[in-house]
């Protein structure tokens, strides 16, 4: 096909969190669904989709072991680059993002604590990103949200038909996610420690680049092992 340039993308798999609220000494991306870690899933879900390269970023000093078990022992081929996170979600999603150094149009930035994205998910959020530039997956909420004063009153509600649970994976074109990143850094640098609160990326894209983010649906399956709970309810979904 000649002239038609392919498009290349690029999976950033973030496991480099403490997992704190898993009261476990293992961090959670380590735990095991049946007899796998839980960050196997997700890394397969990649390998076997229409990603090209596979960026994993882990905990200080756990480079070496992710090397062995996923490139060596699960044989993982897509994955180009180990990288060590840092102190926030978004420090580990701007140390994967500036590793890249290959041809890439499309990043996919995941949660390696999400263990059930699928093929399904990937392709649908890749439709969607080559129009809209920016998209991440999400449900629609089943349980009404509230936001909440700092006393612990109820501040108002918002239209539930219009609340939507934020999942992972956030999609955007390379060069609008790298700006976004540059951008927070150059700022954070400006504010105070505990300055910012940035807890996805399509946030750093809406505040910095000024772009609507396309919601694109996920599934009810695609949990956040988060608490000892959720690797229970894992175990029933593999
Ligand atoms: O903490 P949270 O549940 O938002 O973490 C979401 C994902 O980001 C997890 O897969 C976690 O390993 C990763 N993370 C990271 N670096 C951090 C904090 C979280 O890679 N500093």
């Amino acid at each position: 096909m000649g002239d038609m340039k392919e498009i290349r993308t690029t999976a950033v798999v973030l496991a480099a969190g403490q997992g704190k609220r898993m009261c476990s000494s293992v961090h959670k991306q380590y735990l095991l669904i049946k007899d796998k870690p839980v960050l196997y899933y997700s890394l397969k879900a990649f390998e076997d989709s229409i990603i090209d390269d596979i960026v994993l970023v882990v905990g200080e000093g756990e480079e070496d072991f992710c090397q062995n078990e996923f490139m060596g022992k699960y044989g993982f081929h897509k994955i180009r680059s180990i990288v060590c996170g840092g102190k926030e979600r978004y420090h580990s999603v701007a140390n994967g993002i500036k590793t890249i150094n290959w041809e890439c149009d499309y990043i996919f930035i995941h949660d390696g604590a999400r263990p059930f994205v699928d093929g399904e998910i990937i392709d649908r959020v890749f439709d969607e990103v080559k129009h809209h530039k920016a998209c991440v997956v999400g449900m629609p909420a089943k349980d009404t949200i509230k936001i909440a004063d700092e006393k612990g009153f109820v501040a108002h509600t918002p239209d539930r038909s219009r609340t939507w649970m934020i999942q992972t994976p956030q999609v955007f074109e390379r060069q609008l996610i790298t700006a976004a990143y540059e951008k927070l850094l150059a700022e954070e640098k400006r504010l105070p420690a505990g300055g910012v609160c940035v807890t996805d990326d399509a946030m750093v894209v809406e505040h910095f680049m000024n772009m609507s983010v396309k919601l694109v649906y996920g599934s009810y399956r695609n949990i956040k092992i988060t608490t000892p709970e959720d690797l229970k309810l894992a175990e029933m979904f593999v």
